[in-house]
């Protein structure tokens, strides 16, 4: 993806609807991103039947158009093994997999094999539905066994039940485990997907930017009202340059003075408390092992709940006190209960199995 510059921009809309509606928006695109890869959906895999489900091959004739006149390389999505034959027919520049796709390894890895030995076509693969991340590094690895050169992840977001601010969760702790164990991998964030809405576009953009991550994909439309996909999330290509304008976007840590002595200080003292932090919670732990053991003997429940409350309570008072997130105190107490509830549970289970063995 040689692309100069941060982040990598893929912008486009939602769905290809009409040649006009491509070259209007891609020469509002192009007029600012010259280098971006114009996104568009040819085939769009829709919830319910009866939605707009793209226009087929005939868009791929529209997109080369839009590309003689704009100069802009383009990118479509393939879910199909007739999809990439077509897409290839028509030379897209650039192919991405679909996360309804990507949650099927027989899907993936039929589009592995109608990719296998094209090489030079850069693939994208979004994550799956599902915070899987084993999911999705299974759907990147059968795409880079293919011998494809260029391969990127795009963080679209996860299903989730029930209402939240976002269409789909962002879950920012899959990504974050993907770029370890994949750290070379270029990783893109696809905002729209992830907001389904204009107004929370530039704060993910922002956070995907905080993360570290390599590009963004925008779904873009001239008038992103009348779109027939997707029309709430689309923005136009000049709220586009405003929404990238405003990033603020940091050097990655290949790109930073290794011997900031400022940084190195804050960092060492983070160091400090990390090893504090684990050694407070081992011997935390140690109590629970003892509180379990008293349980047993004294044929006490585990779970005392007056009790959990009043530890919940009074630690979110002493943490918000200190101007820490109330949130975040409780996500953290409620992990720590977790796991002395599970030791607590798996030093009973012990002790009752060496009781029923002595007594056999
Ligand atoms: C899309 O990019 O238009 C799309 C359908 O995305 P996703 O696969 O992330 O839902
Ligand atoms: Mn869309």
């Amino acid at each position: 993806m040689n692309q100069p510059g941060k982040p990598f921009l893929i912008a486009g809309p939602c769905s290809a609807e009409s040649p006009a509606q491509l070259l209007h928006t891609a020469k509002g695109i192009a007029a600012n991103y010259p280098n971006a890869i114009f996104r568009a959906g040819v085939w769009k895999p829709r919830t319910r039947p009866g939605s707009f489900e793209g226009v087929g091959e005939e868009a791929l004739v529209w997109l080369n158009e839009m590309k003689a006149q704009t100069g802009l390389r383009f990118a479509v999505e393939v879910a199909t093994p007739l999809h990439v034959e077509l897409a290839l027919k028509h030379k897209v520049d650039m192919m991405w997999i679909g996360a309804r796709t990507v949650v099927n390894p027989f899907s993936v890895q039929e589009l592995a094999q109608a990719l296998n030995g094209v090489k030079q076509v850069p693939v994208l693969i979004k994550n799956p539905i599902h915070p899987d991340v084993n999911l999705w590094i299974g759907a990147i690895e059968r795409i880079l066994n293919t011998g494809i050169n260029d391969v990127a992840a795009v963080h679209r977001g996860f299903h989730q039940y029930g209402h939240s601010q976002f269409r789909n969760d962002p879950a920012w702790e899959i990504p974050i485990q993907l770029k370890s164990a994949m750290p070379d991998l270029p990783l893109f964030c696809d905002p729209s997907h992830i907001a389904g809405n204009r107004t929370l576009l530039a704060f993910i953009a922002q956070r995907a930017m905080d993360l570290d991550m390599d590009g963004l994909m925008i779904e873009t439309h001239f008038m992103p009202d009348l779109a027939l996909s997707d029309a709430k999330q689309q923005i136009t290509p000049e709220t586009l340059k405003e929404l990238l304008n405003g990033l603020r976007i940091g050097q990655s840590e290949n790109e930073i003075d290794d011997h900031s002595d400022e940084l190195k200080l804050l960092r060492n003292n983070i160091d400090a408390i990390d090893d504090e932090l684990i050694q407070l919670f081992a011997k935390r732990i140690g109590f629970s092992e003892q509180i379990g053991k008293y349980k047993q003997e004294n044929n006490v429940t585990i779970l005392q709940i007056r009790r959990w409350k009043k530890t919940l309570r009074s630690q979110i008072k002493n943490g918000t006190a200190l101007g820490l997130n109330e949130n975040f105190v409780k996500a953290i107490y409620q992990l720590i209960h977790d796991e002395s509830i599970t030791v607590q549970s798996q030093w009973q289970s012990i002790k009752t199995s060496v009781k029923e063995t002595t007594k056999k």
